[in-house]
Formats: structure tokens, sequence, C-alpha cells
């Protein structure tokens, strides 16, 4: 997932403001960072955070895991097409 400062960096791009207090609550506690990142919380925490820092802030809670979302998948994409390059290649299938 993008370290913390790309989110900043992405708020400030469309925003104005980097919301670093959201972005930092999302990643910077690992013992609460899953727990921040579910998806099914999104509503409550949402909330909690319009209703501390404005709405504003709450899109940009919501862009923060949408990239993060995106990011792991890509991750998990790329591994998985080299584990599938490399299965082929070792069985002779695919020779490049
Ligand atoms: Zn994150």
């Amino acid at each position: 997932m993008p370290p913390v400062g790309i989110h900043y960096k992405k708020s400030l791009q469309t925003t104005g403001k980097e919301y670093k207090e959201v972005h930092d609550w999302l990643d910077n506690d690992p013992s609460k960072k899953a727990e921040r990142h579910d998806i099914t919380k999104i509503y409550e925490y949402g909330k909690e955070i319009e209703e501390k820092y404005g709405k504003e802030a709450l899109q940009q809670y919501i862009e923060h895991i949408h990239d993060d979302v995106k990011a792991k998948f890509k991750h998990i994409e790329e591994d998985m097409h080299k584990a599938i390059s490399d299965t082929l290649q070792y069985f002779g299938i695919k020779r490049d």
C-alpha cells in the first residue's frame, strides 16, 4: 500500500490540504491499521471523521481506502503474473 506521504500528496493535489490527521489515523497505529481500513466500518468511521474534520476529510478517508485497495490488487496481480510465467517456464511451456 502507498506510504502515508503519498496520501498527503494526493490530498494536497485534489483539495489544497494534506489531511495528515486522517491519513495518520488510518496508517500510523500498527495495532489498529487493519481495523481502520475495514470497508465494513466505512459508515461508522466515516461519520466520526466527518463530524470531527468535515465533509472533505470524509472524502479523503474514502479516497485513501480506495487507493490502498487499488495498490494492493495491483501488487497481487503482478505477483500472480510472475508466478504463472515462472510456472509455465518451469514446465517448458513458455520460454521467455
Ligand atoms: Zn492506508
